[in-house]
């Protein structure tokens, strides 16, 4: 069955018309969807009951079920665990800062790419999320919260590139302006560095921030944390960050996790400096979150701000990300599978 909260405005249009209905009841509809966040077609009360049937029977209804909040109380950001229609989990995260309030979306339920540090892929990747599936998680939120959402980062469970055309979709449909009309400066698709669609994405000449998970500075140590490090050699993913800025003008956010005593010497960020350079560009460091399965361990603090030194004495643009909501997750990932876990084991 087609997903109708996974339709564009025009597709939709093109769908009433087969099922014989006017076209401005598909602008109805994707406003139901898209700007009111129905949660089910019950609420859609100018819709006709004949109607309503008619897209029962044709199409599924997505509609992700929020059955965990956490909230910190260091800071108020919250984690959310929903079930999604076939009893799969995601996670996604809501963090309030003074410029607005941020949600964090998974675009796979798990992941393939095997990130060393990284919890979302120890079980490897379960399936992809539709574009409705990623849009329900900003809804279901927007929803939980009573407040707006001004900016959405898709930074969560999974390779956003690793699903590309659904991303793509999802993207045009939460910035159309008959929708959320959330502004593309304020999306941001993090990649782990799969080269041929970071290049298509720049083709798409879209406003969206790319960031990319770099986490190591030489091929080497980039390959020891991040297989896919091994297909596309380290030149390579830089080079499709410079393109990706020649094409959209946007420049580029670098993810750094440091991980003490494996990439955060000032070696590392002598290489770094090296690498990036001359890109425009912005570093995000990011003080490793451990997990329980792997021995990785956060870098010293004072390491942290002598290699965030180093890259400023260059006039390198970097950030120390700030940790939210420390206290409510472990690393991302870890509330689905724990959840997950729970579930295979009680039924
Ligand atoms: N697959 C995409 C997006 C999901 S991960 C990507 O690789 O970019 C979002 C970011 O969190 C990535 O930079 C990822 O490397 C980082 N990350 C994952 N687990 C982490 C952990 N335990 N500590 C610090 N950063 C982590």
């Amino acid at each position: 069955m087609i997903d109708i909260k996974s339709l564009t405005l025009k597709e939709l249009k093109d769908e009433m018309q087969k099922l014989g209905e006017k076209t401005f009841r598909a602008k109805q509809l994707y406003e139901w969807m898209h700007v009111k966040l129905a949660r089910d077609y019950e609420e859609m009360t100018n819709i006709p009951k004949s109607l309503i049937e008619k897209c029962r029977e044709k199409f599924a209804y997505t509609s992700v079920k929020e059955v965990m909040v956490q909230t910190s109380a260091i800071d108020g950001t919250k984690k959310f665990l929903f079930e999604l229609a076939d009893g799969n989990f995601v996670e996604s995260v809501w963090m309030k800062y003074h410029h607005g309030n941020s949600v964090c979306i998974s675009s796979q339920v798990g992941c393939r790419m095997g990130c060393r540090f990284c919890a979302s892929t120890l079980d490897g990747l379960e399936r992809s999320l539709l574009p409705g599936e990623m849009l329900d998680q900003i809804y279901a939120i927007s929803r939980s919260t009573g407040e707006r959402v001004s900016n959405v980062v898709v930074m969560g469970t999974g390779e956003p590139l690793d699903n590309y055309d659904n991303l793509l979709q999802f993207i045009h449909m939460l910035s159309d302006e008959n929708g959320l009309n959330i502004s593309q400066r304020n999306i941001t698709v993090s990649t782990c560095g799969i080269v041929e669609n970071m290049r298509r994405l720049a083709d798409e000449k879209l406003q969206i921030t790319l960031a990319l998970s770099l986490h190591g500075s030489t091929q080497e140590k980039r390959a020891e944390l991040m297989p896919i490090a091994r297909k596309y050699h380290i030149e390579e993913v830089v080079e499709a960050c410079r393109y990706y800025f020649e094409q959209t003008g946007r420049r580029i956010t670098f993810e750094y996790s440091l991980v003490g005593g494996v990439n955060d010497t000032q070696e590392d960020a002598e290489n770094l400096c090296n690498l990036v350079g001359d890109i425009n560009c912005h570093i995000n460091l990011i003080p490793v979150n451990p997990i329980k399965e792997r021995d990785y361990i956060e870098s010293e603090h004072r390491d942290i701000l002598k290699f965030q030194n180093k890259l400023e004495k260059k006039h390198i643009n970097v950030t120390i990300r700030r940790e939210m909501g420390r206290d409510i997750d472990g690393a991302c990932g870890q509330l689905r599978r724990r959840v997950s876990k729970e579930k295979t084991v009680t039924v």
